[in-house]
This record gives structure tokens, C-alpha cells and sequence, in this order.
């Protein structure tokens, strides 16, 4: 597995709703085309991490991640490649079933450690673990996250848009963005309620990344990774006028936002839009086959 950025994103200009009329153009990074597993935002924010972990000669990485989790899966897949061995705390009992996520992540060599909601609470960003020598957070947070997401902006040239738009979990990206970009507009659309928390614990992270950006809340659709009907009927629309497939949890949410506020006048005339697709098609796997319109596990 090779991870040569230049080579594998393209800024992808399809995106033209239905606020053309005012001149208004949304362009699309396409981290989800980075690679087929390692996918979006991943693979940058693991990048510091691992490169760390080989310097100091570490030959486990652990992290945790939730049954669905885009984060787990990718680090399997990218400790596979660099010959690492690694652990997945995942979040909850072990089901009899495991999700497609999950099974993706033992096929990469990933040995898989099932905590009590409690104990992976207790855990999850507990750097001594005593069963490995390298620990990353949940989400990949922390600084060399940050510095991993920050190298996404090097992927365009921000002069060219007046608002950049990306959607938020642990921060890590926002941040890293924010740290990157610095005459733009940035957007942030978090997949979780809770906007105190989110930005303490970016303050943690990059001290003054939440002054950079404008976290728009209460457009998570119910909670994180809840998907009403109307969320899945958008992702099919979306994909038949933009051929874009976009991921229940976060990039769904992130372009509907983008289109609400283009369409109620929050974005000025002629504004140019840089939506960063953060790939996690993946995790569409959790749903039926016959609820979208393009493949659950990404094209
Ligand atoms: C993990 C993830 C995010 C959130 O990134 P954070 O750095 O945790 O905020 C956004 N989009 C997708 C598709 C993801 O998988």
C-alpha cells in the first residue's frame, strides 16, 4: 500500500445544486477516493503516529473504535501495510455477529479486545495500556493527529475558495485545518451533539483552533450516526445529480448543511465552497442493501 497524496486526490468539481442560480459553487476534495481503506481523513491523521511508532521501534499499536468505527479499520490496514501488529479495544460486549467493520479489521491482522461500555470509557485514552507499547486515542485525537490533519490543506490552494466546510467528531481535523488555513472561511459541522465539550477538548489539542473555525450545531439529525429516511433519500439524490456516494455518519450531513445554508442565503454571491470529502463509506455497511442507490462499501 502506497500513500502518495498527490497522486490520489482530486479536487472534483460536480457539485452544483440547486443554488446555482446565485452563483454559488461548491467544489469537493475527495479524501474518500485516497485509498479503499485507509479511507478520507484517516490515513492524515495516522500518519504521525506510525511514524513515531517506527522510529521509537514499537511493534504493537493499540487503539479503540466502536463496531462501525472508520478510525479502527483504517489502522488496522495501515499497521498491516507497514508491517505493525495491532490491537482494536472495540466499544461494547462481542457480539455473535461481527459487523463488516470488524471482520475488515481481523483480516487485516488486527486482534480484537472487546470492553465493557465502562471499562472502554475508563480506557480509552489511558496512554499506559499494558498490552501494547504505542497507544492511539480513539479518533486518532491528540497533537500528532492535529499535525497529520493539517497536511490536508496542502491538497489545495485555499486562495481559491471563501469557505471551507468539513465534518467534525473528535476535532482532530478541525483543528489541524484550522491550523493549516488562515484566510478562509472554515465551517465546521459537528456529527455529535454537544459544542462545549467538542471545543474544550480541541482546546487540548490545538489551543487556538476553535477561535479559527465556526462550529454549526444542531444538524446532527438525532444524534451520532442516526439516519432518518429523509437523511438516506438526500444521500441517493445527491448521488444521482453528483455521482457522489457520502457516508450516513458525517459527509451526508456535511452537504446537506452546505446546501440548507446555501439555499437560505448564508453564504454571499459568487462564494466558492471547499466541502472536504472525509471518505468513511464503510460504514455504510450497517444499512440494507436496497437503502441506497450505490454500493454500501463505497464505489
Ligand atoms: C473520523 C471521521 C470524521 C471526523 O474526524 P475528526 O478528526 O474525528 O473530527 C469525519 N468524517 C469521516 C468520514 C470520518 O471517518
Amino acid at each position: 500500500m502506497q500513500f502518495h497524496n498527490a497522486d490520489l486526490i482530486t479536487i472534483d468539481p460536480v457539485i452544483r445544486p440547486s443554488f446555482s442560480h446565485r452563483n454559488i459553487t461548491a467544489f469537493t476534495l475527495r479524501l474518500d477516493k485516497c485509498h479503499p481503506v485507509v479511507s478520507g481523513n484517516k490515513w492524515f491523521k495516522l500518519q504521525f503516529y506510525l511514524e513515531e511508532a517506527k522510529k521509537g521501534n514499537k511493534k504493537t499499536i493499540a487503539t479503540f473504535g466502536g463496531p462501525w468505527s472508520n478510525h479502527l479499520v483504517a489502522t488496522a490496514a495501515a499497521c498491516n501495510s507497514l508491517g505493525l501488529q495491532s490491537i482494536g479495544y472495540v466499544r461494547g460486549e462481542k457480539p455473535k455477529q461481527l459487523s463488516p467493520t470488524l471482520l475488515a479489521a481481523t483480516s487485516y491482522g488486527m486482534n480484537l479486545q472487546f470492553l465493557s461500555r465502562a471499562c472502554y470509557a475508563a480506557e480509552k485514552n489511558n496512554p499506559t495500556n499494558p498490552l501494547t507499547n504505542y497507544v492511539i486515542a480513539e479518533g486518532g485525537f491528540g497533537e500528532l493527529g492535529v499535525k497529520g490533519a493539517a497536511t490536508i490543506a496542502n491538497l489545495f490552494n485555499e486562495k481559491d475558495f471563501t469557505h471551507v466546510l468539513a465534518a467534525v467528531g473528535s476535532g482532530t481535523m478541525i483543528a489541524g485545518l484550522a491550523q493549516a488555513l488562515h484566510q478562509v472561511s472554515l465551517i465546521g459541522i459537528p456529527a455529535l451533539k454537544g459544542k462545549e465539550a467538542l471545543e474544550k477538548a480541541i482546546k487540548k489539542i490545538a489551543p487556538h483552533a476553535a477561535e479559527r473555525c465556526t462550529m454549526l450545531e444542531g444538524f446532527e439529525w438525532g444524534g451520532f450516526a442516526k439516519h432518518p429516511a429523509e437523511l438516506l433519500s438526500y444521500m441517493n439524490q445527491l448521488f444521482k445529480t453528483t455521482h457522489i456516494p457520502t457516508d450516513i455518519v458525517y459527509t451526508a450531513k456535511l452537504f446537506y448543511v452546505a446546501e440548507q445554508l446555501a439555499a437560505n442565503n448564508y453564504f454571499k454571491e459568487n462564494s466558492r465552497l471547499l466541502l472536504i470529502h472525509s471518505g468513511g463509506l464503510q460504514g455504510n455497511q450497517s444499512l440494507k442493501k436496497e437503502d441506497l442507490c450505490f454500493p454500501l462499501a463505497g464505489l
